[in-house]
């Protein structure tokens, strides 16, 4: 189906039936994407206030066939909240941020989808309630992203990722009807489930307006710990001890290598590390309960038994949250390395478990027989299989000289991720970078399948023409 390009006449009519500053042009800060890689060149920017003003937009833009893209906090790695050519809209659910109402008895946070994540661990910290979804990003991303990506970040390993932490969603469907999806249900068998399938849709199918949270109990004792392991062989078999020893505690498994360490030095030197000499391998683990739990102990005691068994060289116990925040600073401080050093490519990929020490071994020979000056920086979340697997240029150079190298080391990671029966994708998702992995690594019923719900849920394809799926 041809969409059409949205024209000056369109914004006007927009702007006339939505209420004043609702509809703008797009500013440059919305134009951009972290990795720079895409420049958006969407017509107009949209902030709808309310689900019905969502409501209203999606109907025009069905009527007209025009494409829209859906906008959150901006954050997202594959490109997909931004789009390259002007037919379309961007509609941001930035100002829809209406007061989350916390239930402590049903353990649940209801949300507008523009409340940035950090904002939802204040307002349910107040509560003394948990929302664990916790990433890098946290300070920007909003819950309508978040929820579209599926996102995962750094305690999967214990609560899961979005979609286990979402009971329900509030959306407008392509045709402009309003799914009211907001329940506080912990079962609720239905028929199909739209929550899920909007949940990881990337704006493809709807855009999510609203969300019902999953909260947990605030843990009373947290453990923090900094080790030095020789090899990703030693890191799984540590996780696989630390799971013995600490059970449900254990929320965190880090795995970070030494070239993340070096690029810290390189570009964000103020941020100290624990360990000196640089260690080739490092974990940051994490593990909390409740009162009485006697972590700390705990968490030593079976860090001992690592170091006597060979797992670990050294460790370092935080002592107090100032110790613990500096830890995860140098684990959340990597990304913005990443970022100023330039991939010449990224990949978030996923393998079973007990495939990452064959990943690791035999990625860095496949990448550096396509040029033996790459560096790469290999480091995740080792307790949930997935791998941030980042490739860069020659310490001095610069990603633009390695352009022409970047899809076939892609392809070379990927199919490594294939072949180990794993994913392209763990976390970030299709976007508009991985179209054409997914289609040449994605199962063929899937991608159908894919392709035969967008088409009956979105048959004009006006919801984020591109992304996830070749428009
Ligand atoms: C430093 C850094 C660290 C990161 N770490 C992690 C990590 O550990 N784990 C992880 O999973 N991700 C991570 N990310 C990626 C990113 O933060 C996530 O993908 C996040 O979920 C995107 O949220 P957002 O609000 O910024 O969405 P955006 O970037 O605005 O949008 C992302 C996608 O969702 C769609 N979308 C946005 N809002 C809606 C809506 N309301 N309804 C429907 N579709 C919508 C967009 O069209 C786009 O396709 C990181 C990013 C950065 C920059």
């Amino acid at each position: 189906m041809t969409l059409t390009s949205a024209t000056p006449d369109h914004v006007a009519a927009l702007a006339a039936c939505l209420p004043d500053g609702t509809v703008g042009p797009v500013p440059e800060s919305y134009r951009t994407e972290p990795r720079a890689r895409w420049e958006g060149a969407s017509a107009a920017l949209l902030k709808p206030r309310t689900t019905d003003e969502v409501a209203r937009i999606v109907r025009f833009a069905a009527e007209h066939r025009i494409g829209l893209v859906p906008y959150a906090g901006g954050t997202g790695l594959v490109g997909g909240q931004i789009a390259p050519g002007p037919a379309t809209l961007l509609v941001s659910v930035e100002r829809m941020t209406a007061p989350a109402e916390v239930d402590p008895l049903d353990n649940t946070a209801t949300v507008g989808a523009g409340t940035i994540l950090s904002d939802i661990h204040a307002m349910t910290e107040v509560q003394d309630r948990l929302f664990p979804l916790s990433l890098a990003s946290q300070g920007s991303a909003r819950i309508g992203g978040l929820l579209a990506t599926n996102a995962g970040g750094v305690a999967v390993l214990r609560y899961g990722n979005a979609r286990d932490l979402c009971l329900g969603v509030e959306a407008v469907l392509p045709d402009g009807s309003i799914l009211h999806g907001l329940k506080r249900l912990r079962k609720d068998n239905t028929g199909y489930d739209l929550r899920n399938l909007l949940i990881g849709s990337e704006g493809s199918l709807g855009i999510i307006t609203a969300a019902v949270l999953r909260l947990f109990p605030r843990p009373r004792e947290t453990g923090t710990a900094m080790v030095v392991t020789e090899s990703p062989d030693t890191a799984l078999r540590l996780l696989a001890h630390m799971r013995d020893a600490l059970g449900e505690a254990l929320s965190a498994f880090e795995l970070i290598h030494g070239q993340g360490l070096a690029f810290l030095d390189e570009v964000l030197p103020d941020t100290p590390q624990p360990f000196s000499p640089r260690p080739e391998w490092a974990v940051l683990i994490e593990a909390g309960a409740g009162a009485g739990a006697e972590l700390t102990a705990r968490l030593e005691a079976s860090l001992v038994e690592a170091f006597e068994a060979g797992l670990i060289a050294d460790a370092v116990i935080a002592q107090n949250k100032a110790q613990a925040q500096a830890f995860w600073a140098v684990r959340e401080t990597i990304p913005e390395a990443n970022r100023l050093i330039g991939s010449v490519a990224s990949h978030d990929i996923s393998v079973p478990v007990s495939a990452i020490p064959e990943f690791i071994a035999r990625g860095g020979p496949a990448l550096r027989s396509i040029d033996p000056r790459f560096r790469i920086n290999c480091f995740g979340h080792l307790g949930d299989g997935n791998l941030h697997y980042n490739v860069f240029p020659p310490q001095g150079g610069r990603r633009k000289d390695h352009e022409s190298q970047r899809a076939e080391v892609s392809g070379t990671v990927h199919a490594l991720a294939a072949e180990l029966g794993g994913s392209i994708s763990a976390e970030h998702g299709i976007g508009r970078l991985k179209v054409a992995d997914l289609e040449r690594f994605g199962d063929p019923a899937k991608l159908a399948a894919m392709r035969a719900v967008k088409s009956a849920l979105d048959p004009l394809g006006i919801m984020n023409p591109g992304a996830v799926l070749r428009a």
